[in-house]
C-alpha cells in the first residue's frame, strides 16, 4: 500500500519528481516480496527465520532503488542523472554481498555460518546508511516537491532503522508487538503520503558552496559503491576467479562510463555557452550597426553624422587640416514620388546611396542621410578644390545612371543639386558656420536651375 501511495503521489505531482517516487515504490515492492516470503516461512518477524537465504536478497535489494532515488543532486543545474550505470553498480554490490553473506549460490558456502547477531547488525548498518544518505540529500535540497520527497523518505528510513534496532535487540518481544512494530514505518509512510501537502514551489537557486557539496555527494556515492564491489569481490574464493575479475571490471568500466557521460555533459554545456556568447556578440554588432545607420538606405544616420562632424572638426583643428562638407538634394523628388509612387521613390533613394558610396574613396569619408532626400558628406583632410571634384563626380554619376523622372525639368532623369563648403578649423570659424555655408551653397545650386554644384 505504501508503494501504491508513492506511485500515486508521483502520478499527481510535478513530472520531475515522478521518477524518484517510482524508484521509492520499486524499493518498497522489493521489500514487500521479501516480507511475503518471510510470512510464508513464519507468521512473525523472526531474525532466525531471516537467515533463510532466498528472501534476504530482497531486503538488501530494496536499498538499490532507494539509493538511486537519492542520487539525483544535479537537478539544480539541469545535468542528467545516471540511473543505469549507478543502478548496475549498486546491483553488483547487492549480488556480491548476498553471495558473500548468505552463501545462496551452490559452491559459495561460508566457512563460518552467519549468526543472528551478524544479520541484525548488517541490516542495522544498511538502514542507518540509507537514512544518513537521505538526510544529507534533504539538507542539500532546495524548496519544492523534491524536498518533500527527501523529508518523507528521511522520516521513513529513520523510523525503519529504529524499528530494526529495537527488533534485533529485543528478540523475546511478544509476537503481536513485534509484528505491529515491523509494520509501523510503512503505516506512517502511508499516512505521510496521504496528508503531506503537495508543494509546487519553484526551485530556489543555491549558493555555489551548497552546489559543491551536492556534487561531492553525487560523485562520492558511485565511488563508494565501486569500492564496495572491489572489497566484496576481493573476498571471493579462487575457484570463482572469472566471476571475481568480471564483477570488478564491470564496476570500474561502469564508473568510467558515468564519468565520461558527465564530462560530455559539461563539454556540451560549455559549447552552448560559447555558442550563445557568439550569438550575443553578433546581435551586439548588428545593434551597433542599426544604431548608426539609416533604416531605408543603409547610409549613416543624422545622429551619427552630427557626432562624426564634431569629432572630425576637432581632429582637423588639431592636425591643422582642411575639412569639407558636401550637401546633396535630389531634384524634383516630390514629383517623382507623386508620379511613380513612394515605393519607387524609396528604391531611387537606395540607388542614389549605392552610387554615391562608390564615389567616396577614402576610408574616413562619410556619407549620411541628412533628411528626406538630402544627403551630407564629410570629407576630412580635403580642401575646397578636392571637395568640388568629389561633388562633381557625385552629380555626374547620378545623372549618368539615367534614372527616369518624367516630371523633372532637367532632362527627365533624376539629378542632384550639390552645395560644397570647406574650412580650416585651426584658423577659425565654427562647425555651425560651415553647415550654414554648405546649406546656402545648396540653396544657390537650386535657385540657379538645379543639377549643378555651388560653393
Ligand atoms: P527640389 O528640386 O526643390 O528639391 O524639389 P523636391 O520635390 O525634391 O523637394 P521637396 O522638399 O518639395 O520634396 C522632397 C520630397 O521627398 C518630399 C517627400 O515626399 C520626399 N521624401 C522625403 N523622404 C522620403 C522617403 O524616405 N521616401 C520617399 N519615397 N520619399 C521621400
Ligand atoms: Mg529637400
Ligand atoms: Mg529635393
Amino acid at each position: 500500500m505504501a508503494a501504491l501511495g508513492c506511485l500515486q503521489r508521483g502520478f499527481n505531482g510535478p513530472i520531475e519528481t515522478r521518477r524518484s517516487w517510482n524508484l521509492i515504490a520499486a524499493g518498497l515492492v522489493l521489500w514487500a516480496v521479501g516480507q511475503a516470503g518471510l510470512s510464508y516461512l513464519s507468521g512473525a518477524f523472526d531474525l532466525r527465520q531471516m537467515l533463510a537465504p532466498t528472501w534476504n536478497f530482497f531486503f538488501f535489494a530494496y536499498g538499490i532503488p532507494i539509493i538511486l532515488a537519492l542520487s539525483s543532486a544535479n537537478e539544480n543545474v539541469g545535468l542528467r542523472s545516471f540511473l543505469w550505470p549507478d543502478g548496475a553498480i549498486a546491483a553488483i554490490v547487492v549480488v556480491l554481498a548476498n553471495l558473500q553473506l548468505f552463501s545462496s549460490a551452490p559452491g559459495w558456502s561460508r566457512l563460518v555460518p552467519l549468526s543472528v547477531t551478524d544479520l541484525g547488525n548488517i541490516y542495522n548498518i544498511q538502514n542507518v546508511l540509507l537514512a544518513c544518505a537521505c538526510t544529507l540529500r534533504l539538507l542539500l535540497s532546495s524548496r519544492g516537491e523534491k524536498r518533500t520527497i527527501y523529508s518523507i523518505l528521511s522520516g521513513f528510513l529513520w523510523i525503519n532503522a529504529l524499528v530494526w534496532a529495537i527488533l534485533s535487540s529485543f528478540k523475546e518481544m511478544p509476537v503481536p508487538i513485534r509484528n505491529a512494530l515491523w509494520e509501523l514505518p510503512f503505516l506512517l509512510l502511508l499516512t505521510a503520503l496521504a496528508f503531506w501537502p503537495q508543494s509546487h514551489g519553484s526551485k530556489v537557486a543555491k549558493g555555489t558552496g551548497i552546489l559543491t557539496v551536492g556534487f561531492l555527494v553525487d560523485n562520492l556515492s558511485p565511488v563508494l559503491l565501486t569500492i564496495g564491489v572491489i572489497i566484496l569481490a576481493s573476498e571471493i574464493k579462487r575457484e570463482h576467479i572469472v566471476f571475481k575479475v568480471l564483477s570488478m571490471t564491470i564496476a570500474v568500466v561502469l564508473f568510467g562510463i558515468r564519468t565520461a557521460i558527465r564530462q560530455s555533459d559539461y563539454f556540451r554545456g560549455h559549447l552552448q555557452i560559447v555558442e550563445s556568447q557568439q550569438a550575443l556578440e553578433e546581435a551586439n554588432v548588428q545593434l551597433t550597426r542599426d544604431a548608426v545607420r539609416d533604416g531605408l538606405t543603409g547610409a549613416y544616420n543624422r545622429r551619427y553624422f552630427d557626432q562624426t562632424l564634431t569629432e572630425e572638426w576637432k581632429r582637423a583643428s588639431r592636425a591643422q587640416q582642411p575639412l569639407s562638407l558636401i550637401m546633396v538634394d535630389v531634384d524634383h523628388f516630390k514629383s517623382l514620388n507623386d508620379h511613380y509612387g513612394h515605393p519607387t521613390g524609396d528604391a531611387v533613394l537606395r540607388a542614389i546611396v549605392r552610387t554615391l558610396t562608390t564615389v567616396l574613396r577614402r576610408p574616413n569619408d562619410l556619407l549620411a542621410r541628412y533628411g528626406g532626400e538630402e544627403f551630407a558628406v564629410i570629407l576630412p583632410g580635403t580642401d575646397l578644390k578636392g571637395a568640388m571634384l568629389v561633388a562633381e563626380h557625385m552629380r555626374a554619376s547620378i545623372e549618368a545612371r539615367e534614372i527616369p523622372n518624367d516630371r523633372s525639368g532637367s532632362g527627365r532623369v533624376v539629378t542632384l543639386s550639390v552645395g560644397v563648403a570647406s574650412d580650416q578649423p585651426a584658423i577659425g570659424g565654427t562647425q555651425q558656420e560651415l553647415l550654414d555655408r554648405v546649406d546656402s551653397a545648396l540653396y544657390r545650386a537650386k535657385s540657379q536651375g538645379r543639377n549643378r554644384i555651388c560653393s
